[in-house]
């Protein structure tokens, strides 16, 4: 599939950066770093600014080489952790006061624009939602890594737990990197 010239904030490369460093140390990060294509070791080099948009191919590429050098059989929920580590993040900073009121409305309006906050392009679509259940899929034609649909699905359990659900599993059910249209979530919870 093309690249379409889609974006991802800053804050969230951030995260997946910290990570890195508090997993697996600074000069891993460093070696990670080294291993990217020059365009994308430039845009990663030094600090990089949460409010900055980068290119998501370049994310992916990022997450390729995390997949390589850390990831693998031996840690086959480092992109759930990576995914939690950026919503746990971007909550901090941001939702930490609606938390506690996870209802279907709650999902409908914060949603949507917790999504925009990292993506510009890349679109989450809202397929269902109930109490304790929720589909959500993304269509745009990119053709993402499965660290990229692990970390999205590690970032809505995190939105989910620290919203107050309990219980929060998850599945993709489809997937861009099985030739699918799009990625396709299913998300069960428990409110106790
Ligand atoms: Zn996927």
């Amino acid at each position: 599939m093309p690249a379409d010239n889609s974006n991802i904030k800053g804050s969230c490369i951030k995260s997946v950066c910290e990570f890195v460093k508090a997993d697996a140390g600074e000069q891993k990060w460093q070696q990670i770093i080294e291993k990217l294509p020059a365009l994308d070791r430039a845009a990663f080099f030094g600090v990089i600014l949460p409010s900055k948009w980068y290119p998501i191919e370049s994310y992916f590429n990022l997450l390729r080489e995390i997949e390589k050098q850390i990831g693998g059989a031996a840690r086959p929920d480092l992109g759930i952790e990576i995914g939690k580590k950026i919503i746990a993040d971007g909550l901090n900073s941001f939702y930490r006061m609606m938390m506690g009121i996870l209802n279907t409305s709650w999902i409908l309006t914060k949603a949507p624009s917790l999504w925009k906050m990292y993506f510009d392009k890349e679109t989450l679509t809202i397929l269902h939602v109930s109490d304790g259940r929720l589909e959500v899929k993304i269509d745009t034609p990119l053709d993402p890594p499965k660290m990229y649909c692990c970390a999205v699905m590690g970032g809505i359990l995190q939105a989910l737990e620290s919203s107050g659900g309990r219980q929060c599993r998850g599945q993709e059910v489809k997937c861009r990197a099985n030739h699918e249209a799009c990625c396709e979530y299913h998300l069960t919870w428990q409110m106790k």
